[in-house]
This record gives C-alpha cells, sequence and structure tokens, in this order.
C-alpha cells in the first residue's frame, strides 16, 4: 500500500528530463530514494563547465593550499588507496606506461627535493653491487675524456687567437726558439693595421682570415716576438692565394719583391718596420 517502501529501478533527471535508471544517479542521503536530483551525466557536465570557466582560479586555489589542506589531502589520497590498492597500483601501471614523459619529469622533481636520500639509496645499491659500479666508473671515464677533449676542442674554436697563441709558443718550443707572444700583443697587432693584412691591406671576410705571421720564419732562426709578428691575410678558400699562404717561410724581402713587384715591396716594407718600431717603444 505504502509506495514508499518500494524502491524504483529509474527515476526522472530534473536536469536533462530524462528517466535513468537509479544508478545513473549519485548517492545523496535525503535525496528522492536516497539518489541526487541531477543523474551523473548532468552532474559531470556542470562540473566540467564550471572547471573551464574557473581554470586560473582553481589553480591559483590549488598553489595556495594550506599545509593542513595538503595533509589533509595526503591523508584522504592514503585510505582511498588502502581501499582500492590492487586497482590502484594497476592503474599507476598503466599510467606509467602511458606517460613516460610525465613520469620522467615526476621522478625529476623527486630527486630534487631529495637529494639525502638519493644519496643514501646509492650508497647502499653501490654496496650491493661492486662489479656494476666498477664498470660504470670505467664507461664514465672514456664519456668523460671525451667530454673534455670536446670541451677544448669548443674553446679553442671560441677563442682563436689565444690559440694562435699557444701554437706560436708550441712552435717556438720545438725549435728551441726563444721568445713569447700573448694574446694582448697580437690583438694589439691587429690593431695596429686596422685588421687589415699587413702586406696588401685586404681585410678578413668572407674568403680571408687574418694570421698572425712570423715576419722572418722561425725556421730562418726568426724570434716568437712580438716584434716579428705581423697580421697577413690567409685563404679560407683553398690555402694557397693568401699573403701568409704564399709567404710562409721564404725571406720576406724576396718575397715582398715577386709579390708586390719593387715599389709597393718599399713601401709596404717601411710600414712594417714602423710597426716594429712602435713594438719595441712599446715595450721600453
Ligand atoms: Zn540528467
Ligand atoms: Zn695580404
Amino acid at each position: 500500500m505504502n509506495d514508499s517502501t518500494t524502491i524504483p529501478d529509474s527515476k526522472l533527471c530534473k536536469h536533462c528530463n530524462q528517466i535513468k535508471p537509479l544508478d545513473a544517479f549519485g548517492p545523496k542521503k535525503r535525496g528522492l530514494y536516497g539518489r541526487d536530483a541531477k543523474c551523473r551525466e548532468c552532474c559531470n557536465a556542470h562540473q566540467r563547465a564550471y572547471n573551464a570557466e574557473n581554470r586560473d582560479k582553481r589553480k591559483a586555489a590549488y598553489a595556495n593550499r594550506t599545509e593542513e589542506q595538503r595533509e589533509a589531502r595526503r591523508t584522504w589520497d592514503r585510505q582511498r588507496y588502502q581501499k582500492h590498492a590492487e586497482k590502484e597500483r594497476q592503474e599507476s601501471r598503466d599510467w606509467r606506461k602511458a606517460n613516460p614523459e610525465k613520469l620522467r619529469a615526476a621522478k625529476r622533481r623527486w630527486n630534487e627535493a631529495n637529494p639525502e636520500r638519493i644519496r643514501a639509496n646509492r650508497r647502499a645499491w653501490a654496496k650491493a653491487n661492486p662489479d656494476k659500479v666498477r664498470a660504470s666508473k670505467r664507461v664514465n671515464y672514456i664519456n668523460h675524456t671525451e667530454k673534455a677533449k670536446a670541451r677544448a676542442r669548443a674553446w679553442a674554436k671560441a677563442n682563436p687567437r689565444n690559440r694562435k697563441a699557444h701554437e706560436y709558443a708550441r712552435r717556438a718550443r720545438k725549435l728551441a726558439s726563444s721568445g713569447k707572444i700573448t694574446p694582448q700583443q697580437l690583438k694589439a697587432s691587429l690593431a695596429y693595421f686596422n685588421h687589415r693584412c699587413a702586406a696588401c691591406g685586404r681585410p678578413a671576410g668572407l674568403w680571408h682570415t687574418l694570421a698572425g705571421d712570423h715576419w722572418i720564419a722561425l725556421v730562418n732562426g726568426g724570434l716568437n716576438t712580438a716584434n716579428n709578428i705581423v697580421p697577413l691575410c690567409h685563404s679560407l678558400k683553398d690555402g694557397t692565394d693568401g699573403c701568409n699562404n704564399t709567404k710562409r717561410s721564404r725571406d720576406p724581402l724576396e718575397w715582398l719583391h715577386t709579390r708586390f713587384g719593387p715599389k709597393k715591396a718599399t713601401a709596404i716594407l717601411a710600414r712594417i718596420q714602423d710597426y716594429f718600431e712602435w713594438v719595441r717603444a712599446q715595450s721600453e
């Protein structure tokens, strides 16, 4: 007789006006038949719309949670996890499989936040795996050597003038020649000649660079000093037509005459001798 004791297996959603099975409605103690007035689908849609509209606000609120809120969430998570442990574990495994980048990022964050635990874990692992430690040390040694070599190459490339200075010093040592040229002196010589070739006057460009040249070659007894080095153009293209390329260890006067003719050769020689005078004056 009393209808309220009979619970039907469906009811009407107040929102979408559809009759749906009872379990399509969330539980609500004081709702009709102990169920929500809106179906789960409508509730979810509403929540999604709200979230989309309040994205920034929600983000800010999440970032500004109090420590109690965080702890409450952790407790809730823990309890929920214990309740559904096996299901959670499977979900977690699936998530890890599906989100390798996110997993890596999370691991990185954890590692950054827990350096002491990382060190302790490593120590324990190393103690338990001495053979693996030895093998990994060998690999590291090789990798680091390669890395160090690469760094040296990159540095040399980024500091060409400096490298030249080292190169000259090395050659000078090899030839038991005396003297020393500093990067500053090489820089000063370039500035003196307005960043142009001391012989032909060509600036550095697409096809030519400027190289410090021993005016009297080291092999002919020239010194590795600032008053024996001038910037000469050097071909980048095929390494043949620059002043530096054609002069090599030839006698400078003879080379000037064949390359520029007697008149020009005299003027160039005067300019270079002026420069050497200037260098000597600088060092006094
Ligand atoms: Zn509905
Ligand atoms: Zn030149």
